[in-house]
């Protein structure tokens, strides 16, 4: 029996394979083809979506870890090398990945396969920071493909912007390329802010290289959480060790309202003032909730009053929201699927505690965010099928067609993945 991070996913695959190397994935693949089963890569399972689920052939791919290559400007990973090990790599090198998720122990390639996004209003998700992938289709064929392909490149056909966000649906992936940035030493601050000022356009979501909003639906409580370069810390010397940045965390003010914390529904403060240290030390939630979760991108423009919609249709219908809801903005996507495709983007996050029964009010968080223009995050909950792919992602098309040509036998099909793409 498999189970997805929290256990709220399940199934019953009749294989397991754990490929070791890329030679690995091929075997697999063929195997598979031959005795006519489907397979679903897996990475760390943090997904709380039906993507990955099988009970045919789960492809493993959390042993193809490693680092292959860091460069000036970029870093190659093999798939299954978790975000905080990718992160740590690149520290040592006075590099780091521009995006900064909550999901360290994610593998880089189930990271984004789903989109994976951190917050900060300029800032793509790991999807955008991909300069190129090396992948196995759906008929056994390694592919390479990168952002430098000229248009009659042999693998051009294979487009870079469909495997960005690929929902593991056109092959699985070996080797990823990330684009990487200066490590810089940041300052983060927590503040208690109306739920209007934090969420309003050209507002602190905004102003900070990174920012997070947690807001109380009932009473609009939120806290605001930003980080930004720290004013006279020294940079780090170009490819100089970073190590000790983490280790500096030091305290230096009282920002927070601390009164927050006693209720657990409310915007808990994290620190008790301001810290500086790395971005990737200092932003992912130290205490993630297990439970299942449901998130959703909609238009930047339409974010504060989808808060405010939510606030009023729980309340309407009495239904509790036992944590606050987690609120982040990122900029337009090129990735064909990826949810902020095309549009800068707040991203809304409700999340439950492991026990209670999310239906209701996913459902309810569902409806009211997809009537502003939402889409769902791939991997949260959600009730998404073709049909509302097609009206939300104008490169459906485009996707389908690369799937056609990746995947013709549908190799890596299963039930979820055919309500979503269709057949
Ligand atoms: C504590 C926690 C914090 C999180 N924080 C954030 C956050 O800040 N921002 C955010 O956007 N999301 C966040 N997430 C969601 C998380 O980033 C995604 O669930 C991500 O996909 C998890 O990666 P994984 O390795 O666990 O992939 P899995 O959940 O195992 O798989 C996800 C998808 O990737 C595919 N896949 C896996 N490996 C491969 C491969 N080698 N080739 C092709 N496809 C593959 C699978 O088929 C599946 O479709 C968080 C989740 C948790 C549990």
């Amino acid at each position: 029996m498999w189970v997805n991070w929290w256990g709220g996913q399940q199934c019953r695959p009749r294989r397991t394979d754990r490929p070791l190397d890329e030679a690995g994935v091929v075997a697999a693949v063929r195997r598979a083809a031959e005795r006519g089963h489907t397979l679903r890569p897996v990475g760390s399972g943090l997904s709380d979506s039906a993507l990955a689920l099988t009970d045919e052939v789960h492809v493993d791919c959390s042993a193809l870890t490693g680092i292959v290559a860091i460069t000036s400007d970029t870093v190659r990973a093999r798939a299954g090398a978790t975000i905080g090990s990718v992160q740590e790599a690149l520290a040592q090198r006075g590099r780091a990945l521009a995006t900064v998720p909550h999901a360290p122990g994610a593998t880089i390639a189930g990271a984004i396969a789903t989109g994976t996004h951190g917050g900060g209003a300029a800032i793509g998700s790991l999807s955008e920071q991909v300069v190129a992938m090396r992948f196995v289709d759906g008929t056994g064929r390694v592919r390479s493909v990168s952002e430098d392909d000229p248009p009659w490149a042999p693998h051009a056909d294979a487009a870079l912007d469909a495997l960005r966000t690929g929902l593991g649906a056109l092959g699985i992936v070996t080797e990823v390329e990330l684009r990487t940035v200066p490590a810089e030493v940041v300052e983060a601050r927590e503040e208690a802010v109306g739920a209007e000022e934090a969420l309003a356009g050209g507002g602190p979501l905004d102003a900070h290289p990174f920012a997070t909003v947690d807001v109380h639906l009932p009473t609009r409580e939120a806290l605001l959480r930003w980080a930004g370069p720290a004013a006279g810390e020294p940079e780090p010397a170009p490819g100089g060790p970073v190590e000790a940045l983490g280790r500096a965390v030091t305290r230096l003010g009282h920002t927070a309202s601390a009164q927050w914390s006693a209720q657990r529904s409310r915007p808990a403060p994290r620190w008790e003032g301001t810290v500086t240290g790395t971005a990737h030390e200092l932003l992912p939630d130290p205490h993630p909730l297990r439970g299942g979760f449901t998130e959703w991108a909609l238009p930047r423009e339409a974010l504060a009053a989808a808060v405010r919609e939510l606030g009023a249709a729980t309340a309407a219908r009495d239904l509790e929201i036992r944590r606050p809801v987690e609120v982040r903005t990122g900029p337009a996507e090129t990735g064909w699927l990826h949810p902020a495709h095309g549009r800068a983007t707040g991203w809304i996050m409700v999340r439950a505690h492991r026990g209670d029964d999310h239906d209701p009010l996913f459902r309810l968080v569902g409806s009211v965010l997809e009537g502003m223009g939402g889409r769902p995050h791939w991997a949260g909950r959600h009730p998404w099928t073709a049909a509302d792919m097609k009206l939300a992602y104008p490169t459906l098309p485009e996707f389908l067609a690369v799937r056609d040509r990746l995947d013709p036998d549908r190799l890596f099909g299963g039930p979820h993945l055919e309500a979503l793409l269709g057949p």
